[in-house]
């Protein structure tokens, strides 16, 4: 038997030996620097001319890694083989395939450290943050390992006497994984794996601005087992390999993380019917957010500020879930922001690689140009009580920047910028305040801060987000507690580390016998 599941826990870095042990992980994957990697098909090792540079985004002139790029030519290769090993690796059994996702879980929690450590220099993630990321990345496994034995026999419908019916699901066929490079083990781990573990086929394309962690990831899954052919590893441009693959026939169906307008893209041509397809494409997608913390007037306002600044600013705001406008009561309104204010002047920015530092770098050029633009925007909708510079010289610092008095309307409250920009909104009620909170396209997370039962009941059922969360912040889901995903164009409804995801990479067969 599986012992039951429990989420991973941080490492606590308070505990010299845990730093020490960090420490040295930083150090082990400084020396590996620079190296080659190549792309993986059918087991084998693909070596190509063009190369995706990786560099560290708080030090340009750093290269984490090559990593070799995939054309169409290699597209269509990987493709023929994960289709063929799709009629082997569908009949495996679902016990297998859990066992192998719980070896690759055991083995990457022996490497912790060295997972988080490569996304401190790929990524910029902040100790803590990339500790978080390695802890979901196993979460994943542990959880979807343990969902697939649940699934495996399907579930009970009614028989009548002489008449026997069976409900299951069976695998899909190829999956394309488009996955980001904001939880690049995390997402790009529980994506891939929830595909594998139903018994699809993989065509992994991690984002471009993280392939290493996505290439050692692929190593461990072979390293436990994984048979070849089973998950591919093709990294490469999203309008050459990407649209590529979307549009291929065989794609059964797409696993996308990312923005809102790539989504929209990938969504849009998978629904194009090709010459030789018979299925209607899937798409699993997970796209923005511009979420929201709202703040009551009678609310543990110090709680609040806390919540805000550390969903704001964590990661550098780069998470869909971030809170990009604080929604505050007029009765509490300057002191809250106040607060939020100076406790962001405390925030050390810095390089992520020192234990200290509360955020790193934006993660490349075009992040910190449409950031920074966004930041002009603000100057214009708000009036700019901190931050508002940034500084691209080495790395790509952006100082954590709050807007007040934005108006529910403007563009800094309605676009994801994906950056450390928040907006302040002032609302006259708690009507008032969910009101301005549903007015955006998105639906992703929320919180409410409130000692308020009937406004905390009215926001459960009217804030209009997947993921609602009370006298707390809006980030930081786990898997297997809160299921994670949002409502209109945060994505198609899906909850990642939640009990009904799997399903969405499987279909049902009933058989029915007389006897
Ligand atoms: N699951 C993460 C959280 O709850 C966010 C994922 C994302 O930003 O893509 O903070």
């Amino acid at each position: 038997m599986v012992p039951p599941y429990k989420h991973e826990p941080l490492t606590d870095f308070t505990v010299e030996a845990n730093k020490k042990a960090f420490e040295d992980a930083l150090k082990k994957v400084e020396a590996e620097f620079g190296k080659d990697y190549p792309l993986t098909i059918g087991g084998e090792r693909v070596s190509t001319e063009e190369k995706i540079v990786s560099i560290n985004p708080a030090n340009k002139t750093e290269v984490i890694g090559r990593v070799s790029k995939a054309n169409k030519d290699i597209a269509e290769k990987a493709m023929k083989v994960a289709d063929e090993a799709f009629r082997w690796w569908s009949k495996t059994r679902p016990e297998a395939r859990a066992d192998i996702l719980l070896r690759a879980a055991a083995i990457v929690r022996r490497r912790k450290h060295e997972f988080s450590a490569w996304m401190v220099k790929e990524a910029g993630k902040p100790w803590k943050e990339a500790d978080a990321d390695t802890a979901e990345a196993i979460d994943f496994m542990e959880y979807y390992a343990r969902q697939m034995l649940k699934l495996k026999d399907g579930i009970p419908v009614e028989s009548r006497p002489g008449e026997t019916n069976r409900f299951f699901y069976i695998p899909l066929g190829v999956g394309v994984v488009i996955s980001p490079w904001n939880f690049p083990f995390a997402i790009m781990a529980g994506t891939t794996v929830a595909s594998l573990v139903t018994g699809n086929t993989v065509l992994l394309k991690p984002a471009s601005a993280t392939p290493v962690v996505a290439y050692k990831f692929a190593e461990v899954l072979e390293e436990a087992g994984l048979p070849a052919g089973v998950l591919n590893y093709i990294p490469g441009s999203g309008s050459e390999v990407g649209d590529y693959l979307v549009d291929h026939p065989r794609t059964r169906f797409i696993s996308f993380t990312g923005s809102r307008d790539v989504g929209i893209r990938i969504y849009e041509r998978a629904a194009k019917v090709h010459p030789g397809q018979i299925w209607l494409k899937r798409v699993i997608a997970e796209m923005g957010g511009k979420d929201a913390i709202v703040v009551d007037k009678e609310a543990d306002l110090e709680l609040a500020a806390q919540s805000i600044v550390a969903s704001a600013f964590g990661f550098s705001g780069q998470k869909c879930s971030a809170c990009s406008r604080a929604i505050v009561l007029e009765d509490v309104y300057d002191q809250v922001l106040n607060r939020v204010v100076e406790l962001t002047k405390q925030l050390k920015v810095g390089d992520p690689a020192e234990q200290s530092t509360f955020m790193g770098p934006v993660i490349d050029q075009s992040a910190y140009n449409k950031i920074m633009e966004y930041i002009e925007i603000g100057k214009q909708e708000g009036r700019l009580m901190t931050g508002g510079a940034g500084d691209d010289s080495k790395g790509f610092f952006i100082q954590p920047t709050v807007f007040a008095d934005v108006d529910a309307n403007a563009r800094i409250m309605q676009e994801e910028i994906f950056g450390p920009v928040l907006a302040f909104a002032k609302a006259k009620d708690f009507d008032h305040a969910l009101e301005i909170a549903n007015n955006t396209e998105y639906g992703l997370t929320g919180a409410v801060i409130s000692r308020n039962r009937a406004n905390l009941e009215k926001a459960r059922e009217e804030f209009h987000v997947g993921n609602l969360y009370f006298n707390r912040g809006c980030t930081g889901a786990i898997v297997g507690y809160q299921p994670f995903g949002g409502f209109n164009m945060s994505g198609t409804d899906s909850k990642a580390g939640g009990p009904d995801y799997l399903i969405l990479h499987m279909q049902a067969k009933t058989v029915s016998e007389m006897f």
